[in-house]
Order: structure tokens, then sequence, then C-alpha cells
């Protein structure tokens, strides 16, 4: 029983400490002083061709590197951040940390890759995002065509004439669009068919469930068949095994995302898979092509 007390007692004191710390982390004034200390820092996953492992786009996600606590990731402040509005702020953050890496990998003469961001409805419904865009654009001198913006499925869900019409005026200014998270927000096709979309990507439930069987499968071939005939490209999220990588080149999905290929990455890191250039496992470098 003496035992049992402990553990009780030891549960309790974690719940209690991690609610503590929760609260700590989740609040407007602990997020404003964490943009004022510049502790908001980048790390970039590659997205790469399914079949040559080329680099195709590094994706933008955010950690908070807090002094305490070290590196924070995105589930323990951004549903906040959401539903406290603070996103309008972060993500522009966001968008000029992308402009300034961008600028930075230009200066150092490595290849030009496109950088995809996260973007939240509310920041494009309460931010003036087209004109932080612009503004990013202008002041670091890096060509639009770089940027892409993933928006959820799920946020595409109620009807919202402004974020509808703010992604097509992105579109129409040559950044790609891509939904992320796709199957697991219950947006309707016609939803989807309103906008021009480029790339569709699958939620790593899917691609989790692919190993299993004929289920997932299905639902791949499914989906894979519905974006190209739309003209869409697929990427699978969350691929961790050669085996799913081979089940999703079989179904010919385009290009794939996940820790089998590479974790999120530290600029620094970002920059050596950026001369690397092809990604998958056993693929040859950019260096060793040059070398015959
Ligand atoms: P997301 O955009 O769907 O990003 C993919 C998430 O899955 C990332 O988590 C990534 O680290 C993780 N992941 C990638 N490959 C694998 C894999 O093979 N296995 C597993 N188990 N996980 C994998 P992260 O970085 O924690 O981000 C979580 C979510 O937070 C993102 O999901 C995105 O919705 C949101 N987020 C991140 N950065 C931003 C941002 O700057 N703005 C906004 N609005 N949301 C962001
Ligand atoms: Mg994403
Ligand atoms: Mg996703
Ligand atoms: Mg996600």
């Amino acid at each position: 029983a003496a035992k049992n007390d402990g553990k009780n007692r030891y549960e309790f004191y974690q719940a209690h400490f991690s609610e503590a710390l929760h609260a700590r982390l989740n609040n407007e004034q602990a997020i404003r002083n964490a943009i004022e200390m510049d502790e908001f820092v980048l790390y970039f996953q590659p997205r790469v061709d399914a079949v040559t492992g080329e680099l195709k786009s590094l994706e933008a996600l955010i950690r908070w590197q807090h002094p305490v606590r070290g590196l924070v990731l995105p589930v323990d402040f951004i549903p906040f951040a959401e539903t406290s509005g603070l996103i309008v702020d972060l993500g522009a953050l966001v968008l000029e940390k992308t402009f300034q890496q961008l600028a930075q990998w230009k200066a150092l003469a490595l290849p030009l890759v496109p950088v995809s961001v996260n973007v939240s409805a509310k920041q494009i419904n309460q931010g003036d995002l087209i004109s932080i865009l612009n503004s990013c654009i202008e002041r670091h001198g890096i060509d639009v065509s770089l940027l892409e913006i993933e928006i959820t499925e799920s946020s595409m869900v109620d009807d919202n004439l402004l974020v509808l019409e703010e992604l097509s005026a992105m579109k129409n200014r040559g950044i790609k669009l891509l939904i992320d998270d796709f199957g697991t927000g219950y947006s309707s096709m016609s939803q989807l068919h309103k906008l021009d979309l480029d790339v569709l990507k699958i939620d790593q439930a899917f691609t989790r469930s692919l190993a299993r069987g004929q289920k997932g499968e299905a639902f791949f071939k499914a989906m894979i068949s519905m974006a190209h005939a739309l003209g869409m490209h697929v990427v699978a999220e969350g691929v961790e095994t050669k085996e799913q990588l081979e089940l999703l080149r079989a179904l010919s999905c385009d290009e794939v995302q996940g820790y089998y290929i590479s974790e999120p990455a530290t600029a620094e890191e970002a920059a050596v898979l950026i001369k690397r250039q092809f990604l998958l496992p056993g693929s040859r470098s950019r260096t060793e092509q040059d070398l015959g």
C-alpha cells in the first residue's frame, strides 16, 4: 500500500507539475516575452521525390527555445496561440524568419530550395497576410516562387470566403498551395474544388496504417488517383520505414516526408541537406554524381 501511495503521489505531482508548467508557457505575456527575447526558432524538414529522393522543399516548423524547459514543440503552445489570437503575430514572425533564412542560404550561394510555411486560417482572417508577404519579399530580395503555403484541411471546413479569397490571391502571385493533414479535416470536395491547389499532403495517420494492409492502401490509391486527375501532386507525411516508402512508390505517390528521410533539422543541418540534394538513404549525393 505504501508503494502505491508513493506512486499515486508521484503521479499527482507529475500532473500538477505539468499543469503548472502548461500555465506558465501558455499565457499571453509568456509568449509575447518569448517573441521579444527572440526565443522562437525554425527547424526545417525536407520533402523529397519518392523515386529519386531529390529535395523538393523544406517545411518550416516552429520551436520555442525555452531558457528553462529547452526545446518546446508546437503542440505545447500553438493551440493556445490559436485560441488567443497570438498566432497572428507568431505567424508573421515565422514568415519573417523564413525569408531571413532564404536570404542567408542565398548569400551562401546554396542552390535555391523552396520553403513551405504552415499558416492558420485565423492568421489569414485577422492578419494582413498579403501585405506582410509583400514586405518580406521586398526587404529580403527573395523570389516569391520560393515560398509555399500549407493550410490544414480542417481550416477549410467552414465556408470562409475571406480565406478562400486570400489563398487564391496568393496562388495568383505564384505561391504554391498545399493542403496539410489531408484526410482528417472532413472538408468537402466542393470546398477544395474552389481552390487551385498544388499539393495534397496525406496525414501521417494514413501512412501509419499503410503498413498494416488493405484499407490504408486503398485510401492512398483513391486519393492519389483523385489528386492526379485534378493535376495535384501527393505527399505522404510521416514516412518512417523502407516498407512504407516502397508501398507508396508502387502507388505512384509523388513525394514523401518523414523520419525515414530526415527529422526536422536545424538551419545548419538543413544547409548540409540542401548541398546533398538527394536524400533517400542510399541515394547518391550531388558531389558523387558530379564525379560520375
Ligand atoms: P504539420 O504541419 O503536419 O507538421 C508535421 C509534424 O509531424 C511535425 O511536427 C513533424 O516534426 C512531425 N513529423 C514529421 N515526420 C514524422 C514522422 O516520420 N513520424 C512522426 N511521428 N512525426 C513526424 P511538429 O514540428 O511538432 O509540428 C506539429 C504541428 O504544429 C504541425 O503539423 C503544424 O500543424 C503546427 N506548426 C508547426 N509550425 C507551425 C507554424 O509556424 N505555424 C503554424 N500555424 N503551425 C505550425
Ligand atoms: Mg505542415
Ligand atoms: Mg501535416
Ligand atoms: Mg499535423
